[in-house]
């Protein structure tokens, strides 16, 4: 297809998408992207237009983060309207959440030293006011001036936009990466621990080491419709970022047979949807919403917020003090025993470690599905590694070849 033919092709009409946190609401919108899945998501899916026109990519990332919509359901709606093969680049897009939650949760120190790291940088003073001309869009920088502004008020970026816009941050700019990442983070819709930290690291070097991402004029005029082009603005070489240790490996978490009896449910924006998998219904059910140590947009916690509280129907508590409020409701209930989805290696993980149920004889039982315990195996080195089992994998969950 020469340029003429795909630009006539991405004259598409306009299209915002609404993010309302319910499933509902997620299941709507894959219901209208899943034919798109195929060929027209390939050629199209890495050019940007603008929040009007989000017609050329899934816009699913807020309700597949939370889980209101799981990764199985899109593939089974995708594969409802094409092949494996028609809808191989969309699946494998799928598969790279998978891969990064399988790779960190075998490399929690990343995520350790990251919010280290971050806290060191914020810290430190020296460059507070390019930080602070950067995250307002003030840098003259046209383009990365949109995306961060975009990025604020609407609370979502295309993919190219959150490349380009990291290796600006961390090339041009040469501001530290963990700025950038908590920055987004703040502000995502979507905000995931391992998807962000660990492409803020691909971008920068860190992730396949030495192998860094350069943001070019050219390739953002294209992908921009020409609504871009900083000639002269952007750093012409990507020196790869270091640091000075090594990740190692650990096992995936074992995981534990589910208990019998009666049962407290904990959802966590982490997966609403985890009460779908058990065999009985929980006595009583309590959603929490984690507290990080850094404030995010309004935009993110009404999301976060709605996307708990309708999948428990209770009082969404976001004090930090999560244990006596796990206390309060299993004793009310009439229960010893607090299930809840399991919890990758991020914001929630942490807090759950923190948590003292022992001495009022609760214990805590994490449900991993298996979607994550077949994939995350996978992903121990590059993406490659998963992406040559994603047949087996959709095979091993039942979807016909
Ligand atoms: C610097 C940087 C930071 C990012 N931070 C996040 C983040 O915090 N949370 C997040 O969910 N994604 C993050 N991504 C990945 C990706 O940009 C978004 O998942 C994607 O843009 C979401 O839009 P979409 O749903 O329209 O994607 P589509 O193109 O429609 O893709 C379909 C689905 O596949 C998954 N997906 C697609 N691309 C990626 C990718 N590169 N990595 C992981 N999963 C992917 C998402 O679940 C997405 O909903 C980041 C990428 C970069 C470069």
């Amino acid at each position: 297809m020469n340029d003429q033919d795909m630009f006539q092709e991405l004259e598409l009409p306009s299209e915002t998408v609404e993010f309302t946190p319910t499933r509902q609401a997620g299941l709507a919108r894959l219901e209208k992207f899943a034919s798109r899945t195929g060929q027209p998501y390939a050629r199209q899916r890495n050019h940007d237009f603008g929040t009007a026109l989000r017609r050329n990519v899934s816009v699913l990332s807020p309700w597949i983060r939370h889980r209101l919509i799981t990764e199985e359901e899109v593939l089974h709606a995708v594969l409802a309207h094409h092949s494996i093969s028609a809808a191989e680049k969309f699946i494998q897009e799928v598969f790279w959440r998978t891969y990064f939650k399988g790779w960190l949760e075998q490399r929690p120190s990343v995520w350790a030293t990251y919010q280290y790291g971050l806290a060191r940088a914020l810290n430190d003073g020296t460059r507070y006011s390019d930080y602070q001309d950067a995250i307002a869009g003030r840098t003259g920088i046209a383009c990365f001036d949109h995306w961060a502004q975009e990025l604020v008020r609407t609370g979502y970026l295309h993919n190219h936009p959150r490349m380009w816009f990291a290796s600006i941050w961390i090339f041009t700019l040469r501001l530290p990466w963990q700025l950038g990442a908590d920055f987004f983070l703040r502000h995502l819709i979507d905000g995931d621990p391992a998807s962000n930290t660990l492409s803020w690291r691909w971008v920068g070097g860190l992730h396949t080491k030495g192998k860094t991402y350069l943001a070019r004029p050219d390739n953002i005029a294209k992908y921009t419709g020409g609504r871009f082009h900083p000639v002269g603005q952007l750093a012409t070489v990507a020196e790869p970022l270091t640091e000075p240790f090594e990740h190692h490996r650990v096992p995936l978490p074992t995981i534990d047979p589910m208990p019998d009896g009666n049962f407290s449910l904990l959802v966590t924006g982490e997966d609403c949807q985890i009460e779908t998998v058990l065999a009985h219904s929980p006595k009583a059910r309590l959603g929490v919403l984690a507290t990080p140590s850094f404030e995010v947009s309004p935009l993110v916690l009404s999301f976060a917020t709605g996307a708990v509280e309708v999948s428990s129907g209770a009082v969404v508590n976001t004090r930090s003090d999560w244990s006596g409020q796990i206390i309060d409701a299993a004793s009310v209930a009439e229960t010893k025993t607090v299930v809840t989805g399991f919890a990758p290696v991020g914001t929630v993980a942490d807090q759950l470690a923190e948590l003292n149920l022992r001495d009022a004889g609760i214990t805590l039982h994490q449900v991993r599905r298996d979607y994550d315990t077949l994939a995350w195996p996978y992903a121990t080195k590059g993406f490659f590694g998963l992406k040559k089992k994603i047949p087996h994998v959709l095979r091993a969950l039942g979807f016909a070849a």
